[in-house]
């Protein structure tokens, strides 16, 4: 079978037999404007909804129904494409006036193709009045633009929204599906696609991430020791440390090097470098709203890679469960399964059903900004109990 955009999307064939129905019928014609014209990918994080949505805006746009490899598909994944916006926000809300300047942005008829596609990747992080900004926009009629919404549940969206897309659920994908990519995709070896697989459970971008970065396999077998190391109150002090610079080093490296370029960009535009008068007139400004919501998008990656890591840890307890309740085959982290037993041995599933429960308080607290060092340290001490 040749090469088609929906070859990225990992168990999802039930979403793509419909997305491909999808794009046949708008060649066509024959489908009512009023269904196709909005969208909303639903599904767990790491199921693939923004993927999802990228291809489909791919194939709709493709004369080849998203091969892949043609200019339309690679500009509309590049950013390149006049008809395709992708909207990915790195901040924690997507403002009234950010969806003010996109639909200024997609006032105008379609230059190539029949039509206009907007991707918005994070859908649920919308404001109110954001919300009530795009929802304008998606009620007009006879307006050419496909809007194709992201978001991890229907519950995300305000349901004036939501009842008037097309709904796709994404499903997590199984651990045979993932397997099989990570060896013919990555060529990786069947035994670490396996553990790589089951350790990402169902997170297609952490599985790619893991079978790529040999860092982030470090990463993650110190943070999946942590639990090992909570002898005493100080060690517990030390972990939650050791966490919060970790995810503080990751955060940093993906995005210290972005920013530089982008307050350049900006300065560059206000006349950096000529007379300075721009600069004085509104540069400075600009570029001081830039530097706040790029440490606003790296406050966001910290606590997304604290998460990330909670998460690991949660399966380490959780697994430990699995073998005090006698299922050893089901481990995840079938890397660790010797440390693993001599602490189940030593411990009583009581306190293992508390010490997830307290992983869980924590991922909470942290999702209603709660100061991440505290938060981890209040963690540890209570998973350092016997
Ligand atoms: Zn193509």
């Amino acid at each position: 079978m040749a090469n088609s955009v929906f070859d990225e999307l990992v168990g999802q064939e039930h979403v793509i037999e419909i997305l491909r129905g999808a794009v046949a019928a708008s060649r066509t014609g024959k489908v009512s404007h009023e269904i196709t014209h909005a969208w909303i990918f639903t599904g767990p994080p790491g199921s693939g909804r923004s993927v999802a949505a990228g291809a489909f805006a791919q194939a709709l746009i493709c004369p080849n129904y998203g091969c892949g490899t043609c200019n339309e598909c690679q500009s509309a994944k590049s950013h390149g494409h006049p008809d395709v916006e992708i909207v990915r926000t790195e901040g924690l809300s997507i403002k009234v006036e950010d969806i003010r300047a996109l639909l200024t942005r997609v006032a105008w008829a379609p230059s190539m193709a029949g039509c206009r596609i907007v991707v918005l990747e994070d859908a649920d992080r919308l404001t109110e009045s954001a919300a009530n900004a795009l929802l304008k926009a998606i009620e007009e009629p006879g307006a050419r633009t496909i809007w194709l919404l992201c978001a991890p549940t229907l519950h995300d969206v305000l349901p004036t929204i939501r009842s008037r897309c097309r709904h796709l659920q994404l499903r997590t994908p199984g651990l045979d599906a993932i397997t099989k990519v990570l060896v013919t995709r990555n060529g990786i070896s069947p035994g670490m696609a396996d553990l790589i697989a089951r350790v990402s459970q169902g997170h297609i971008g952490r599985a790619n991430l893991l079978a790529r970065s040999e860092t982030m396999r470090s990463n993650r077998k110190k943070i999946m020791c942590l639990p090992l190391q909570l002898e005493s109150l100080p060690a517990a002090f030390h972990a939650a440390k050791f966490l919060v610079d970790l995810a503080t080093a990751e955060a940093n490296a993906s995005s210290e090097k972005h920013d530089e370029m982008e307050i350049e960009k900006l300065q560059v535009a206000y006349g950096k470098g000529a007379t300075g008068r721009g600069m004085a007139l509104g540069g400075a400004k600009a570029v001081r709203e830039l530097e706040k919501e790029l440490k606003s998008r790296t406050t966001r990656i910290i606590r997304d890679s604290i998460d990330g890591a909670l998460l690991d840890i949660a399966t380490f307890f959780r697994d430990v469960m699995i073998m005090q309740a006698g299922n050893p085959n089901l481990v995840i982290n079938t890397d660790m399964r010797d440390v693993m037993e001599r602490y189940a041995a030593k411990s009583s599933s009581h306190s293992t059903i508390y010490k997830i429960a307290a992983i869980m308080e924590a991922r909470e607290s942290l999702a209603r900004n709660a100061a991440p060092l505290v938060t981890c340290e209040a963690l540890m001490c209570r998973l350092a109990k016997q």
